[in-house]
C-alpha cells in the first residue's frame, strides 16, 4: 500500500521499505550506552538506488548489504528530525545490516543509576531514531527478533514476547512476529520481577512494589474480558504490564504486549486503573490501526479515550464513567482556552498540521479529548448498537494499516453516518475547524454535580470543612472539588482543610496534583516541601508541566528554577524539552 507523505521522516518507504528486523544488543549502564547491529529484511518497490533511515544521535561504524560493506552518508543533524542514513542498493538487495552505539543523551532513552539501576525507551512520537536506526514513520511495520545482553541479574523486556524470570547470564531473546510501527519498539531493563494476574495478563515491578502493582491491577483481566466483548478479539497474546520508575514522562504507553506503565497510578484503592484501560484499548486503535502521520493522532488517541470510557463502564459502572468523561471535560475546557491564545490557535484542530514543528506539540487534549466528545456525539446520533457495530468493523477491516482523516470520515460516510446525520454532527467543523462546537455530548455526572454544589456553598461560608463528606468522596470527586477553587478561595483556607483531612499527604497523585498546583496558585506555603518532594520525584509530564506553569504564572519563577535545577536531571528528555519551553 503506498503510505501517505510523512513530514517527520527522511526514509522513503514507497521507494523501498524495511520488512523485519534482527537486533543484537548489548546495554551499557556504566557509559549510558547500547551497542548494536540491527540487520533489516528490506524491500525495493521501486528500483531506487538508495534506502533511507532515520536516526538520530547515533555512531555508526559499519554498514553491510548483502554482506557487502558499503559507503553512505549521514546528512546534518535537523531540529526534531535528526540526520538521514542513505544507503546504496541494487535493485535486488535483499538486507542492511548497521553496526553503530547509541549517545548517552539519546532522547528516548532514560537511564536511572543506583545499585539497582533502571533504563526504560519511550519512542513515541519520533525518538525510535535514537536508539534504533529505523524508517521512523507509523505507517511502516516490522516485524522483529531481538537478542539483548544486559548486567547480570536484571531484566530486560521489549515489546514482544517476554520472559519471566531474571536470565542466569543476563542474555534475553526476545520475538514479535506481528508488524508494529517504530514508535512501538521498546525496551526495558531493571531488577523487575513478574506476578501473573490472569491466564493471558500479569504485571512486572520492581520487588518492593510487586504485591501493590498486583492488587491495584488485579482487574486487567476483567478489562481484557470487557474490551474483547465490545470490539472483538485482542490479538496480541499475552497482555503484561511493567510499573516503570517515576521518571518516566508518560501515564501510559502502549507498547504492544507491555504496556509501560508509571508508578503514580498506584493509589492503593484501584481509582487510577482508568489508564490501564486505556493502553488496553490502544491495542485496538492504535496498535491495530494505526494513525497515518502525526497529523492523525486523534485517531489514535481519541478513539481509545472513547474506547477507555466503555471498558470503564463496562468493568465499574456508568456513573464512574460519567465522572471520568466530566474531567475529561474539564481538562479540555483548560486546554482550549490555552492554545486559542497562544501563537497556535489552529491546534484546537482535530486534524493537525505539524510540518516544520515537533510532533510532540499536537500530543495534547484535543486529540484525545475533542476526539472523545466527537466520537461521542456520532454514538449519540448514530445509536450505541449501530456505532459499536461500525467500529468493531473497522479496526477488523482496517487491522494493521494506517489510516488517515480524510480515509475514515470516507468510511465513516460509507457505513454509517447518512446525510442528515453529517448536518445534525456537523463533521467539518469537528474535524477542520477551531475550538469546540456547540453541540458537543453533555456529560451527566450527579455525583460531581453535587460535589460543585458543596463547594460553592463552601467557598461561600454556607458550609463548614468537617460538614465535607471528603472521606466518603472517591477520588474524582476530591479533584473535582480542589481542581475548581474559585480565585476567592485563599491560602488560610487550604491550610485548614489540610489540617482536616491531611491532603498534602494524600497517596493519591491526581489529588495530591491538583492540591499542590492550588498551593502554588494560593500561595500555601506550608505544602511547598511536598511541592518540591514532588518535582523531584515524579517526572510525569502531566503533573510536572502545570506545577511549573503555575509557579511562572505566579511570578514565583527563582522558587520554579531552583526546583528545577534538582529535578532536571531525573527527568526524561520528553519532559525536559516542554519544562525547559516553560522556565526559559
Ligand atoms: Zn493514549
Amino acid at each position: 500500500m503506498k503510505l501517505a507523505r510523512d513530514p517527520h521522516t527522511w526514509s522513503k518507504p514507497n521507494e523501498a521499505r524495511v520488512k523485519h528486523l534482527e537486533w543484537n544488543a548489548e546495554v551499557n549502564f556504566a557509559t549510558h550506552t547500547i551497542a548494536a547491529v540491527a540487520l533489516y529484511t528490506i524491500e525495493n518497490l521501486t528500483g531506487t538506488d538508495t534506502i533511507i533511515f532515520d536516526t538520530k544521535g547515533l555512531s555508526i561504524s559499519e554498514v553491510l548489504v548483502d554482506d557487502v560493506p558499503v559507503s553512505v552518508t549521514i546528512s546534518p543533524d535537523k531540529a526534531y528530525i535528526g540526520s538521514a542514513l542513505s544507503v546504496p542498493i541494487q535493485k535486488n538487495s535483499k538486507d542492511v545490516m548497521i553496526t553503530y552505539t547509541t549517545s548517552p543523551d539519546a532522547e528516548a532513552l532514560l537511564w536511572v543509576d543506583g545499585d539497582k539501576p533502571f533504563l526504560f525507551s519511550q519512542s513515541q512520537a519520533i525518538l525510535a531514531r535514537t536508539w534504533v536506526p529505523c524508517q521512523d514513520s507509523p505507517g511502516v511495520r516490522i516485524t522483529y527478533n531481538a537478542r539483548v545482553k544486559v548486567p547480570q541479574g536484571l531484566m530486560a523486556l521489549m515489546s514482544a514476547e517476554n520472559p519471566q524470570s531474571v536470565s542466569a547470564d543476563g542474555t534475553y531473546t526476545f520475538k514479535m512476529d506481528q508488524p508494529i510501527p517504530s514508535y512501538l519498539m521498546a525496551l526495558a531493563v531493571g531488577d523487575v520481577q513478574f506476578r501473573p494476574i490472569g491466564d493471558r495478563t500479569g504485571v512486572y515491578a520492581i520487588p518492593s512494589l510487586i504485591e501493590a502493582a498486583a492488587n491495584e491491577f488485579s482487574d486487567m483481566q476483567a478489562m481484557v474480558d470487557a474490551a474483547e466483548k465490545l470490539y472483538g478479539p485482542y490479538v496480541w497474546g499475552r497482555y503484561d504490564l511493567l510499573v516503570l520508575p517515576p521518571a518516566f514522562p508518560f501515564g501510559g504507553m502502549e507498547n504492544p504486549k507491555l504496556t509501560f506503565a508509571t508508578p503514580t497510578i498506584i493509589a492503593g484503592d484501584k481509582s487510577l486503573v482508568s489508564l490501564v484501560a486505556h493502553e488496553l484499548a490502544h491495542s485496538w486503535s492504535g496498535n491495530l490501526v494505526t494513525n497515518s502521520t502525526w497529523d492523525d493522532f486523534w485517531l489514535n488517541e481519541g478513539f481509545t479515550v472513547y474506547f477507555e470510557q466503555r471498558i470503564m463502564e463496562a468493568v465499574y459502572g456508568r456513573e464512574r464513567a460519567e465522572m471520568l468523561a466530566q474531567l475529561s471535560r474539564q481538562d479540555l475546557d483548560a486546554t482550549l482556552a490555552e492554545i486559542s491564545a497562544s501563537a497556535h490557535p489552529e491546534d484546537t484542530r482535530l486534524k493537525l498540521a505539524l510540518e516544520g514543528r515537533s510532533p510532540d506539540d499536537g500530543m495534547t487534549d484535543i486529540a484525545y479529548n475533542k476526539g472523545y466528545f466527537f466520537l461521542r456525539l456520532i454514538e449519540e446520533t448514530a445509536g450505541r448498537d449501530k456505532f459499536d457495530a461500525f467500529i468493531k468493523s473497522y479496526f477488523n477491516t482496517h487491522k494493521f494499516q494506517v489510516m488517515d482523516t480524510e480515509r475514515f470520515l470516507e468510511y465513516l460516510r460509507a457505513n454509517l453516518v447518512t446525510p442528515e446525520m453529517e448536518r445534525q454532527i456537523n463533521i467539518q467543523a469537528w474535524v477542520y475547524g477551531e475550538g469546540l462546537p456547540a453541540n458537543a455530548p453533555v456529560v451527566q455526572s450527579n455525583e460531581l454535580q453535587k460535589v460543585d454544589e458543596m463547594r460553592m456553598a463552601w467557598e461561600k461560608g454556607e458550609m463548614k470543612n468537617e460538614q465535607l463528606p471528603w472521606a466518603s468522596w472517591s477520588y474524582q470527586e476530591r479533584y473535582r472539588f480542589i481542581s475548581n477553587f474559585s480565585e476567592a478561595v485563599a491560602a488560610n483556607q487550604m491550610k485548614t482543610l489540610d489540617a482536616q483531612f491531611e491532603i498534602s499527604a494524600t497517596g493519591n497523585n491526581e489529588v495530591l496534583f491538583a492540591w499542590l498546583e492550588q498551593a502554588i496558585r494560593k500561595n500555601y506555603t506550608p505544602a511547598y516541601d511536598e511541592l518540591e518532594k514532588f518535582l523531584t520525584s515524579v517526572g510525569r509530564r502531566k503533573f510536572v508541566a502545570p506545577l511549573y506553569e503555575a509557579m511562572v504564572a505566579t511570578n514565583q519563577m527563582p522558587l520554579a528554577k531552583s526546583i528545577y535545577a534538582k529535578a532536571r536531571p531525573g527527568y526524561h528528555a520528553v519532559t525536559v524539552g516542554t519544562v525547559d519551553e516553560l522556565l526559559k
